[in-house]
């Protein structure tokens, strides 16, 4: 189905933003378009340095400004630009309407402050709770996020909580004002496999119960299939590919995108399979590149690659890709990756 403006809550468009340093401005986020529906779950994927954490922080401020600055653009989120939006008001629309989960809760905790006056903060200043009104949300909030006696737990301090629980707890104080939209930041990166798999269950499971809209940024493939509707491939602060899970899973069209899948293990694969990662190194982003980003390190790419940056080509109404394989002149490449691959 198409986009469809009466669902939206985030629109973004020709997002661009640099860095002025000594050595000359950094051109992180290149003119980026994306969205995310009311109650949807999106992935924006890609190494890190593609620009995909960038694109988001600078939304919300939370990168340095200066030496960072957004050249262009606007994110209407819920009729309103965040772009144009004063310092006060973005404040407050962050930590109620919008939250954000990080990869290392050790660094966004505040390891002076027992874990549940962290949830409680939020409540008092967005949602004018009392005290006690606030105390029992929080106990509520770890009960729902899964840490076992949450009563004990709320007065208990960050360091009395292990990484997994720390994990839950952040996204007890991200959640607890119901906010609309939950940024998450390689949320499961520091942590194994085991713990990781059950924060992303929960995330989903509480995406279904409070119906919240997510960005999940990540560079691993693996860890949005379960979660996100669709996906944003981005590489050298562009957008390379998008489309929903299946289209990005079982039909790639990018090799950017193949080679992501082919770095990361299947899921439908009992074998063994060795991982292959990406060779080379992303382009210089103080002179990026006037043609395609990733033609260094393409096995397909052509003259033209190196050229002149692709034009976006529809494959259907919610899969797209920038890329000259698109192109009626190109060769006929085969999809290395998904050949045989089952939904
Ligand atoms: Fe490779 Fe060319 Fe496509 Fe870029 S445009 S991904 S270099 S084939």
């Amino acid at each position: 189905m198409a986009k469809d403006n009466s669902k939206v809550l985030l629109d973004v468009k020709d997002l661009r933003v640099s860095f002025d340093t000594y050595a000359g401005e950094v051109q992180a986020v290149r003119g980026t378009n994306f969205y995310v529906n009311k109650g949807e779950a999106l992935g924006i994927v890609g190494e890190s340095g593609c620009g995909k954490s960038v694109t988001v922080k600078s939304l919300l401020k939370l990168i340095p400004m200066p030496p960072g600055r957004i050249k262009t653009g606007s994110a209407m989120f819920n009729g309103k630009d965040l772009v144009k939006m004063s310092d006060k008001k973005l404040e407050s629309i962050r930590g109620s309407e919008i939250s954000m989960i990080f990869q290392d809760p050790m660094t966004s905790l505040n390891p002076t402050m027992k874990v549940g006056k962290q949830i409680m903060e939020g409540l008092i200043k967005h949602q004018k709770m009392s005290k006690k009104e606030a105390k029992e949300r929080a106990i509520e909030m770890l009960r729902l996020v899964g840490i076992p006696t949450p009563e004990k737990r709320v007065d208990q301090y960050p360091h009395e909580f292990s990484g997994g629980m720390r994990q839950r707890g952040m996204i007890a104080i991200a959640l607890a004002c119901n906010p609309k939209l939950l940024v998450a930041d390689e949320p499961t990166t520091a942590l194994d496999v085991t713990i990781q798999a059950q924060i992303l269950d929960l995330m989903k499971d509480l995406q279904d119960k409070m119906n919240t809209s997510i960005i999940m940024i990540t560079h691993d493939l693996g860890v949005i299939a379960d979660i996100a509707q669709r996906v944003v491939v981005m590489y050298g602060g562009l957008i390379m590919e998008e489309g929903t899970v299946d289209d990005i899973y079982y039909n790639p069209q990018h090799p950017y995108t193949w080679g992501l899948l082919k770095s990361v293990p299947r899921l439908d694969n009992k074998k063994k399979e060795r991982l292959v990662p990406i060779e080379g190194t992303p382009p210089d982003l103080f002179s990026p590149p006037k043609g395609c980003p990733f033609a260094d390190r393409c096995e397909y790419a052509m003259p033209i690659c190196k050229e002149e940056m692709p034009e976006k080509t529809s494959i259907t109404d919610l899969h797209a890709v920038s890329c000259w394989l698109q192109h009626d002149m190109a060769p006929d490449v085969k999809n290395p990756v998904t050949e045989g691959r089952k939904k």
